[in-house]
């Protein structure tokens, strides 16, 4: 506990110096710096080798920090009771009188705010006097980082410091849904859809493309751990790494389980990590079993869909 507080004192040290840290979440580790400062948060698009054009999410300890930059509507005030803290991030309209960083936003009047939930950087938030511009702390297109040691794999020494919160409980990025007008869903992730019609009590749409917004991941690589996959395979070829949900009879080395039991929730945790191990161990190809296109199944096929093409 006196280590974790002394580890906040630092973290809130570097950010009060423009400086950017990683720090964790449940979705992901992020790649964090003060939103309000140009300076910060141009920091973060270098380290990362990230296009400019590409809008940060920023984030807030809660709506009431919020408030000084967003507006808010009735749709965000049901979805913020529910779900945050939480793997949900919001597009809202700036304020005319909001400080974010225009690198933030690439000039736009909108930003994408979230409430992370783990309890070392709620602590954090929640001492500064700025919220905090993230994207996850990877090399733009690479692997997304689920742990301290995936942080320092991606940036090594170039970051001054990793903000140690553990795994990543959800492992998959959030869901985003723009409240700026009709409300949909722009990224598929931890939160699925089903459960915010639920409390919109209406069907939201998923739009994959939109021309007004950028949205995350439409990079045709992404979340890549640099080698082909190859989806809905019943086997894998020789020396290929086969990833798995389901126990199967026979066992090898090369096969990777996300999950033995078809959990998709801890399947969607699992992932990254399993990605990482495979690139880690070298394999220059990966096959993957059928993961059901259901609730958190559909991020992870998301994910895998983009991470496959060559
Ligand atoms: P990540 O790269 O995982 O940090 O995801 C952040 C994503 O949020 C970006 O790729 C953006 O496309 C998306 N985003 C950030 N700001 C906005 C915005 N104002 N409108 C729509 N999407 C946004
Ligand atoms: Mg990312």
């Amino acid at each position: 506990m006196k280590k974790d507080l002394s580890n906040i004192k630092k973290s809130k040290y570097l950010l009060d110096k423009n400086q950017c840290i990683g720090i964790p979440t449940e979705t992901v580790y992020g790649l964090a710096a003060n939103a309000y400062s140009n300076q910060a948060t141009s920091k973060i698009f270098f380290l990362k080798n990230r296009s400019k054009k590409n809008p940060l999410i920023v984030h807030y300890f809660n709506a009431k920090d919020l408030e000084r930059d967003c507006k808010i509507n009735l749709d965000f005030k049901k979805l913020y009771k529910k779900f945050c803290p939480g793997p949900i991030t919001f597009v809202l309209r700036l304020k005319k009188e909001s400080k974010i960083s225009k690198n933030v936003t690439n000039g736009k009047k909108t930003l994408a705010v979230r409430f992370p939930n783990n309890k070392l950087t709620r602590k954090l938030l929640s001492t500064l006097k700025y919220p905090l511009a993230a994207p996850s702390a990877n090399i733009s297109s690479k692997l997304s980082p689920v742990s301290k040691q995936d942080v320092f794999e991606e940036f090594g020494k170039k970051l001054k410091f990793i903000l140690d919160g553990g795994r990543s409980k959800i492992g998959l990025e959030s869901t985003i849904i723009n409240l700026c007008g009709k409300p949909q869903v722009l990224r598929l992730g931890g939160i699925e859809i089903s459960k915010i019609n639920k409390i919109l009590k209406r069907k939201i749409i998923y739009v994959k493309k939109n021309k007004k917004i950028s949205v995350p991941g439409q990079n045709k690589l992404h979340y890549s751990p640099g080698i082909p996959i190859r989806l809905n395979k019943k086997n894998p070829k020789k020396d290929e790494a086969f990833i798995l949900i389901r126990k199967k009879k026979i066992s090898s080395i090369n096969y990777f389980y996300l999950t033995k039991n078809g959990n998709l929730k801890l399947a969607g945790k699992n992932l990254y990590k399993t990605l990482r191990k495979i690139k880690n161990l070298k394999y220059k190809s990966i096959a993957v079993e059928r993961i059901p296109n259901i609730g958190i199944g559909q991020t992870i096929n998301d994910r895998l869909k983009r991470a496959s093409i060559k």
